[in-house]
Order: structure tokens, then sequence, then C-alpha cells
């Protein structure tokens, strides 16, 4: 059996231990002779299993130099890989298993079909903004500096990996207040919170370390400063989304909240002359501009913030994004569902032109998306860890050469102090 360069599947061993229903993907192929070959996009080929209901486990695969791969329920393949090395693709279903076995044929078949070179263009900046770093670092200095529990209320920021990874190592997340017991710390999100829960929580006895973007506070104080004037305050975002429940609980008797033009067109104010505005800050620049247009379209004598109030980072991810979109076969965009400036970045994405898609992690990535796509963008939101994006990088380069460059198109250097509740002595 010559698998150099093969991309051909060949026989693998089953390894005999399986559970039915679980299949091993492998981290590498172990050639007859006991040399071995990594396979570095094992994790797409475990997503597409999960996706198809299989559990999957991690391991060394054998190849077998005697086996049928026609029969064979462990199967692998052989690629070219960067600077002329190979790398791997295998997995296997448990003896007798026969929808596993189904399960790995067509799921090595779709990796396999979309095999190839391929060149990824990393937008810059990208992943973590100033704002996630620091209510990040809070969480992990009340950690580390308080006795008992540290609470927090909802998602420090949007991201299932960062909350997986500090709720690994204690903290505990709550949705609301009444699940932290009196006395206990609480640490309140990078999303900010209402008047009403900082209420609640000094009427509890809460120990709160507020972890709220600076350039979230800001916002807060403008919707009070506006509405001290009299003014009708129009908030543009998005409904439900925890920065604007806190925003409109600033004012909550003077502030409207609208999503889009249209709605605009719906709205009654007290005194056309005295309206103003103010956004989340983690909308899409372009889109935001169509409402603020429909506004002063409006209500002429609309009034703003002093600076927008789309904050530094979103502004910035989105211009890279919209530098590499165009000329990119396929946006990635790593980030989760329920992050509003990730979100927004696959939309751009689409509307620059070039298919956009939103993944967790690399284990989202679906073999379709690959095909025909030689030049791939590459993204991540604001709340998104870095290190999942060098993760998406390392798989790709499991189906085939990869060439990465980065296009920067702003350098950002801001960073926030911590709060005194948590800054360590110097
Ligand atoms: S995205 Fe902007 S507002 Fe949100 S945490 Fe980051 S810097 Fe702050």
């Amino acid at each position: 059996m010559s698998v150099t360069g093969a991309r051909g599947t060949v026989a693998a061993r089953n390894p005999g231990r399986l559970e039915s229903g679980a299949v091993l993907v492998a981290d590498e192929l172990v050639r007859p002779g006991g040399a071995a070959v990594e396979c570095r996009a094992a994790a797409l080929l475990a997503g597409t299993l999960r996706r198809q209901g299989a559990a999957t486990v991690r391991g060394p695969l054998h190849l077998d130099a005697d086996a049928d791969a026609g029969e064979a329920g462990a199967l692998a393949a052989v690629l070219p890989a960067s600077g002329g090395g190979l790398t791997g693709l295998g997995a296997a279903a448990a003896d007798g298993d026969r929808a596993g076995r189904t399960a790995v044929r067509a799921a090595l078949a779709a990796w396999l079909s979309v095999a190839g070179p391929r060149e990824v263009v990393l937008a810059a900046p990208r992943s973590f903004c100033a704002g996630v770093e620091r209510a990040i670092e809070i969480v992990e200095y009340a950690l580390e500096q308080r006795a008992g529990p540290v609470h927090v209320r909802k998602q420090i920021v949007h991201n299932t990996h960062v909350v997986a990874d500090l709720e690994a190592r204690g903290a505990v997340f709550v949705d609301e207040l009444d699940e932290v017991p009196d006395g206990a710390t609480v640490v309140f999100s990078a999303h900010g919170v209402s008047p009403a829960v900082h209420a609640e929580a000094e009427r509890r006895g809460l120990e709160v370390i507020d972890a709220t973007c600076p350039l979230v506070t800001k916002v807060h104080a403008e919707a009070r400063r506006f509405a001290a004037r009299g003014d009708t305050v129009v908030l543009i975002g998005h409904a439900g989304h925890e920065e604007v429940e806190g925003t409109l609980g600033e004012a909550p008797d003077r502030t409207v909240l609208v999503e889009t033009p249209a709605d605009v067109e719906g709205l009654r104010v007290g005194d056309p002359e005295r309206v103003s505005y103010l956004t989340q800050t983690t909308l899409a620049v372009d889109e935001t501009a169509e409402v603020v247009d429909a506004l002063r379209a409006r209500f002429p004598a609309v009034r703003g913030p002093a600076s927008d109030d789309i904050c530094y980072a979103t502004t910035n991810r989105q211009d890279a994004l919209k530098a590499i979109a165009e000329e990119a076969d396929l946006v990635l965009v790593v980030g989760s569902a329920n992050s509003s400036n990730s979100v927004r970045l696959a939309e751009l994405a689409r509307r620059s032109g070039a298919p956009g898609h939103l993944v967790d992690d690399v284990g989202g990535i679906r073999p379709e998306w690959l095909a025909g796509a030689r030049r791939i963008g590459l993204t991540a939101g604001a709340s998104a860890p870095p290190h999942l994006v060098g993760a998406v990088v390392a798989a790709l380069s499991g189906l085939g050469p990869v060439t990465v460059t980065e296009h920067e198109t702003a350098r950002e250097t801001i960073r926030f102090t911590l709060p005194p509740a948590v800054r360590p002595s110097s």
C-alpha cells in the first residue's frame, strides 16, 4: 500500500474498542511501518460527524495494508500539505455499526471532495477588544482574590467558549440576581445593566464588581443627559439585547427603541424639536447610518452623541472585513450566534458579495461551504478568543497546502483600566 500524496481512501484498522454509535476521529494516522501522519483537519471531520448524530472520540488510527477499503468501517486518506509534507484524515465506526460506517464514509468523502490548496486572508483587527479583555480579566481576578463563589450575571461576554472556560475555573453564571445568595459577590457583564439592577444588588447587600465596558457606560451617561434636558431619546439597537435593556433602563419613560428606518416612520414624540438619538455599540455602521438619516429627515432638529456610539472595535472589525470580503470566495467569522458584533460581521460579508458564515469554532464549518473556495477571508468578533481563529487556519491546512496573509486596516492600542475592586496592588 502506498499512501504518499494519495487523495483516495485506504482502509484503516478498526480499533475495536468503540461503543456502538461512537465514531473515532483520527488525530493521527499510523502507517504499517509505525510512522505517523498528523490529522490537522480532524476537528472539521468531527464537526460533520457530530451534526449527523455521532458521538465522537479522538485518537490514533492505524492504516491497514491488507484490508479492503470498500468493506472497511475504518477509512483514512493522506493528502499533500504545506511545505511538501503530508496531512491525514480518517475515522472509524464500531464493529457492526452500519449507521456509523455510512456516516464515516459520507463525512470523509465530503471533506476529501473539497481538499486542495487554499489562501487564507486574515482580517486585522479581529477577535478580542479592550472591553472584552477587561471583562474577562475582572472575572479572573475576582476568582483569584475572593474566597467564596464568584457569580456572574448573564454571559460575561457573548461567547460560549469564554463562558465555558470561566465556568470550568469556578465562575457561577446566573441569569438574574435572585439566583445570587444575599451578600455574595456578583460581576455585571460587559454589556451593562440598568439602574434597577444596581439598586436591587445594593438592597440585597451584594458585592458588585462592574465589568460594564467603559464605552457602554458612556452611552448610559448620554442617555441620562439627553433625558434630563427633556428630550425624547431614540435608541437605535436590537430589541432584547442585554446592552439595549441596560441603556433603556436609564430613562425608561423618555426612551424609545428603533431598529430600522421603517420604525422611524412610526415614531410618535412629544416635541419634534426635542429629540436625541443614541446607538447600541455593536451595530453595523452602514445600516445605522440609514436609520440616522431617516431620523434627520423626520426630525431635522435631532441631536446625536458628540462622538459615535458604535465603538472603535466594532467599526475597526467591520472596516477590516470589508477590505478582504470583496476578494474572497468565502468569509468565515468566528463568534457566537448571540454576539451582536459577530453576527453583524457575517451579514456585512454577505452584503459585500461573499458567502459569509458565522461559526462558534472550527467544528461548525461545513464542507459544502468550501466547494470552489480557494481564497477564504477569516475574522472573529470582538468576543471570540484569538486561539479559535488559529484553530480554523490549522484545520484548513489539513485539507491541503495553505498560505496565510494578513490584511491590517487599523492598529488597536486601547486598554481599559480595571475597576478598584479587583485591581492588583502594584
Ligand atoms: S465591542 Fe466595543 S463596546 Fe463592546 S466590549 Fe468591546 S469595546 Fe466595549
